[in-house]
């Protein structure tokens, strides 16, 4: 494939390296391209990323494993399409995952991203692990089989296999069963929504996940779906539509909102906590969801509320998203994005900082032991925290 083939060559040499897209909206930062703060070199910022695409496309430079995985750290975050003065920003990120899909399409791929992809296409899952045994985070919960109650819960990959994850994944179910919700899940016969996979540039086995799954929810004759995932949320609300599925997505903080508006879930009590907010990029900068999981925290009697200084469309990524929570090409550090953003979150005061992603969860829960604040600075899911409102 030569430059003059790439389906952006119009517009790719738009970018002038001004570097302002490494800034958040409200400029607290320098930091918000989430490997140009891992790295702090010009090659992980946006405008390096694309120029060294520019080159590799015009055959002025050739493919390293280095120049893969500079590709690769992009966390499709958004935050530079929102920064960006230009009008092609629109298609910064689509940029960065077109050339992805070159890399895909001459097999030329960073070791994780191709047993990222693997795992999906054997097992439905980037774990690896057994189809089967996807449903175990459910087991002797008494939450239905999935059989034409009005909604179906998707919990996906990280809810369903992650340890941390999984928790959150029980306290959503419990929550909706608590308020009499009609719902049920597919178990071992879930399989990946492919946002992943999508933004890896695999857009071949994308197409498969999601015609797959749209024939088996319409067999199965859901209309409704609630995710616990911003990233599934992403994937089926935005992109199932071109393939056939017309489904009502919600993700489950606008799904828990409606609950308390109501009068389905009432007299929420958390004493005693502070919490901060951390926006996941698939519900705020993608999705512009912003309000439903703050106006579940508001509605809990008891909660002190505070933003990080960096939030909704100024938020920083935690580094999990376009893949990297299991290729992880931005860990290992004090300046991965997730230590940086446990660091933020501790700054404003909070003992309970607050997410409503899964990948996110098990991120900052992660950054948060590594920067040794776990005595004093809790991560908790949404999910987690309604259910510990409710118990009180
Ligand atoms: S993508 Fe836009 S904001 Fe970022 S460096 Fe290029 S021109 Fe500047
Ligand atoms: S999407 Fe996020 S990680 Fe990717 S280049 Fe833009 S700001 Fe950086």
């Amino acid at each position: 494939m030569s430059l003059a083939d790439f389906k952006y060559a119009d517009t790719i040499h738009r970018c002038f390296r001004c570097g302002y897209c490494k800034f958040p909206v409200n400029w607290k930062d320098v930091n918000n391209c989430p490997p140009y703060a891992r790295f702090r070199m010009e090659s992980y910022s946006c405008g390096g990323r694309l120029w060294l695409t520019r080159a590799w496309l015009n055959d002025q430079i050739k493919w390293t494993e280095h120049l893969a995985e500079i590709l690769y750290s992009c966390t499709t975050c958004k935050n530079c399409v929102i920064k960006c003065p230009l009008r092609f920003n629109v298609d910064i990120v689509n940029m960065v995952i077109a050339a992805r899909g070159e890399m895909v399409e001459s097999g030329r791929l960073p070791q994780a991203v191709k047993k990222f992809l693997e795992n999906i296409e054997l097992y439905g899952n980037p774990y690896g692990e057994s189809r089967a045994k996807r449903g175990e985070w459910a087991n002797r919960m008494g939450v239905e089989k999935y059989h034409g109650q009005e909604y179906l819960l998707y919990v996906g990959c990280t809810g369903s296999y992650d340890t941390r994850a999984q928790k959150a994944a029980r306290a959503l179910a419990e929550i909706m069963m608590r308020a009499g919700v009609s719902f049920g899940v597919l178990g071992p016969e879930e399989t990946c929504d492919g946002n992943e996979v999508y933004k890896l540039g695999e857009s071949g086995l994308f197409e498969v996940l999601a015609e797959n799954n749209i024939q088996k929810y319409k067999n199965t004759g859901a209309q409704k779906i609630v995710t616990f995932s911003p990233h599934a949320y992403n994937a089926m609300k935005n992109y199932y539509h071109e393939y056939g599925g017309s489904f009502e997505v919600f993700h489950y903080t606008q799904f828990l909102h409606g609950l308390i508006e109501n009068g389905k879930i009432n007299n929420l009590r958390c004493p005693n906590m502070k919490i901060t907010f951390h926006d996941p990029c698939f519900l705020g900068r993608w999705n512009e969801e912003y309000e439903a999981p703050r106006a579940i925290l508001r509605a809990v009697e008891g909660v002190e509320f505070t933003e990080m200084g960096k939030n909704k469309e100024s938020a920083l990524c935690c580094g999990g998203g376009g893949g990297n929570f299991q290729i992880d090409l931005l860990g290992g550090s004090e300046n991965s994005p997730a230590r940086r953003r446990a660091r933020e979150a501790y700054e404003t005061g909070a003992n309970v900082l607050a997410v409503a992603c899964p990948k996110c969860l098990v991120m900052l829960n992660d950054a948060v032991e590594s920067e040794e604040l776990a005595n004093r600075l809790e991560v908790l899911d949404i999910s987690e925290i309604v259910i510990k409102g409710l118990n009180i």
